[in-house]
């Protein structure tokens, strides 16, 4: 599954984000600045240049004034020499005028100031002859009233007119530079007000951009989140989650005085599901107990998954009848076979149920009361458990039991008990069935149904069958050399037809023994063969390629699936007790047996009846047709010892008036 960071993600945003509002920035002082130089240096342009056509103007201007005094002066000069000095003066604030002048044409003018120069050059044209016939008139004539006369009326209102135009030039200049400088501060105001703008707008993307991110961190949030609270196959809240409903149910019911149930449950044959036929359909099986347990309860309740085939329910309101209600239809809706691709799945569960408030105390102390009921009903077979105190004894023993039953096969604790199987035709021993049995140094003598469940838990199964198996060749093996050539029948359980090295083991121990695997008979169940069905067959088949003989133990208990028995590599059925021994009484145990031996006989298997405590069904069985028997009638499970005092005693006169020979 591709799964991209969701850190990455968000990084990567962020990163996007600065790089995009930097760049703005950068892009913002490098337009405003441009702005700003482009201002300053039209700004230094234009008054760079007024300053100077300003001078200029006003050198005309003085240039005029001085001439204008020069003017003045000269009809009152009487001295040739000073009148001439003044004419020199004269002259020479024209030529300053003129240079003023030329210089100010040969700057960049506007069109206004053209049109003043040019007005200006046409008076200054028309003064000249005024300008020299005053100076003539100031060496020639001696009537200075006249020539004043003539500079009052004549040359001075030109010379006035012509001043006015210079004004008019430099008030024109100083209103331009005005205008530049005013130009100037607007640049400058807008550039401030694009600056402002422009960075209103990055701080508005890099708020728009937090706000994105920050929107997308707390959505990853949400989801990391859900992850860490929500199983992801099931979508079910997950331990975490179940824990933080559980305190707070806790915390509720010490406010105000409600109860509530917790109920644990764990699915009987998951495992054997996900090896046989894979973690998809068992995946999907998970699933789809979600969805139906979810059905079960009320939207409020809580469904959780703690992992592997356990779930949780937390029930608000139970009460222990209620919790047997919801009990029954949890395993109700479990009982509807589950569908995978035309194969139907069968599923059992078992279920424990705690209380709140108990004694279990807290959160992890009612999880471990559900526990411990669960493992009570499993224990019984009964589907659910409700939580009492005494349960915790029997779990506690069974704990301790497990570890010591480990001690037990390495120490040799166990011990063999063996019961004989006479025949029906020739009333002679033909076997023996080793039954295991544990001589606990405390506890006393255990029977194998108090231990063998355990062993099965702890995974010591393998090592026990194995201890039997090497014990009951050895026996047999004995017995062979002391003249005494017997089947032997050893059991098998459930979880042994999961260990694919199991006939290589049995192999070995055959050959140890030196027994030849045609007098080895191995017992098992119908329901344990169907609990793996495709490794038990591969199993089975290899045993029975060995030579070695396979029954069927307990028949007429389960449900049987002859269909299937026919395809198995069986020899023998072995009928349950529990028919035989009351078929005298019962009728319908009777038929039941009866049908069993003639559909055993039909398929060409060989019968054994356990349980036979009296002479009537003896009797009964041997008209039947049942080819050889078990039971307390003709011999208890027993020691070697007694075996061997009951081998020696060839008719047993205290169990029957028929001689029961051995071969
Ligand atoms: P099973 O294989 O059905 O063994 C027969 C059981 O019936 C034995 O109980 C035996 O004592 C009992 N029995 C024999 N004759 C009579 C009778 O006439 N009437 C009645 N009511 N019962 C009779 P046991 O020895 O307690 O064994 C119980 C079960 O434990 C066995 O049932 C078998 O399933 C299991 N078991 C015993 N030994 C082993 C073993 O070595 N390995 C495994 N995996 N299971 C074992
Ligand atoms: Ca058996
Ligand atoms: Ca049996």
């Amino acid at each position: 599954m591709t799964q991209h960071s969701p850190h990455l993600g968000i990084g990567a945003r962020i990163g996007t984000g600065f790089v995009v509002v930097l760049a703005l920035m950068v892009a913002l002082s490098a337009i405003g600045l441009r702005y700003v130089a482009e201002a300053n240096q039209h700004l230094k342009d234009i008054t760079q240049n007024n300053n100077v056509k300003i001078e200029l103007a006003t050198e005309m201007h003085s240039a005029l004034r001085e001439r204008a005094i020069a003017m003045h002066t000269l009809p009152s000069i009487s001295d040739p020499f000073d009148k001439d000095a003044e004419i020199q003066r004269a002259n020479a604030q024209a030529t300053r005028y003129a240079k003023a002048r030329a210089r100010l044409e040969s700057m960049p003018l506007n069109q206004e100031e053209h049109e003043i120069l040019a007005r200006i050059f046409n008076m200054t044209h028309e003064a000249g002859s005024e300008v020299q016939a005053i100076m003539e008139m100031s060496t020639f004539n001696d009537n200075p009233t006249e020539v004043f006369e003539f500079i009052r009326d004549v040359a001075m209102p030109r010379q006035r007119l012509i001043a006015e135009q210079v004004d008019i030039l430099l008030t024109l200049q100083r209103k331009q530079t005005a205008q530049a400088v005013q130009t100037a501060e607007q640049s400058y105001a807008h550039v401030r007000d694009l600056m402002l703008g422009l960075g209103t707008a990055a701080l508005l993307i890099g708020i728009m951009i937090a706000g994105f991110v920050s929107q997308r961190v707390a959505r990853q949030a949400g989801q990391l989140e859900t992850q860490a609270m929500y199983d992801l196959l099931t979508g079910l809240p997950n331990r975490s989650l179940l824990h933080d409903r559980l305190n707070h149910a806790i915390e509720l019911s010490k406010r105000k005085p409600t109860s509530f149930g917790l109920i644990l449950m764990d699915l009987d044959r998951f495992k054997e599901i996900n090896d046989t036929l894979g973690h998809d359909v068992g995946d999907e099986v998970l699933r789809e107990v979600g969805r139906r347990l979810k059905a079960t309860i009320r939207a409020e309740d809580t469904v959780a998954r703690l992992g592997g085939d356990e779930y949780v329910l937390l029930i608000d309101d139970l009460e222990p009848q209620g919790a047997t209600l919801i009990a029954n239809k949890i395993l109700a809706s479990l009982d509807r076979p589950f569908f995978w691709q035309n194969q139907s799945i069968d599923l059992g569960a078992s279920l424990g149920c705690s209380f709140y408030p108990s004694q279990c105390g807290d959160a992890s102390g009612l999880l471990r009361c559900a526990d411990i009921a669960m493992y009570v009903a499993k224990r019984s077979g009964q589907g659910y458990a409700l939580y009492s105190p005494d349960q915790e004894v029997t779990s506690r023993d069974d704990l301790s039991l497990k570890s010591e039953l480990r001690e037990a096969i390495q120490k040799d604790q166990l011990c063999l008990h063996y019961q004989p199987q006479i025949d029906h035709r020739t009333q002679r021993i033909v076997g023996l069935e080793a039954l295991v049995r544990w001589q606990h140094p405390q506890r006393g003598f255990l029977a194998p149904d108090t231990f063998i469940p355990q062993a099965e838990e702890a995974g010591l199964i393998g090592p026990l069958t194995l201890w039997v198996l090497k014990s009951a060749l050895a026996r047999q093996a004995s017995l062979q050399q002391q003249g005494l050539l017997l089947n032997m029948a050893v059991n098998l359980s459930a979880r042994n037809l999961h260990d694919l090295e199991l006939p290589a083991s049995v192999l070995r121990l055959l050959r140890e023994s030196g027994v030849d695997p045609k007098y080895l008979t191995l017992e098992i169940t119908e329901s344990a063969v169907m609990s793996n069905p495709s490794d038990g067959l591969a199993i089975l088949s290899e045993l029975d390629r060995m030579g070695v003989k396979l029954a069927i133990d307990d028949f007429g208990t389960g449900y049987s699936s002859l269909a299937y028995l026919k395809r198995l590599p069986v020899d023998e059925l072995k009928i349950d007790k529990s028919l035989v021994t009351d078929m005298e009484v019962n009728e319908n145990d009777a038929v039941i047996v009866r049908s069993t031996i003639d559909l055993a006989h039909n398929l060409g298997l060989k019968v054994t009846a356990e349980g036979v405590e009296t002479q009537d069904v003896w009797d009964t069985l041997s008209i039947l047709g049942c080819d050889q028997s078990q039971g307390y009638f003709m011999g208890s499970p027993m020691s070697e010892e007694k075996l061997d005092a009951w081998l020696g005693e060839l008719v047993p006169p205290s169990r029957s008036k028929r001689a029961l020979h051995v071969m």
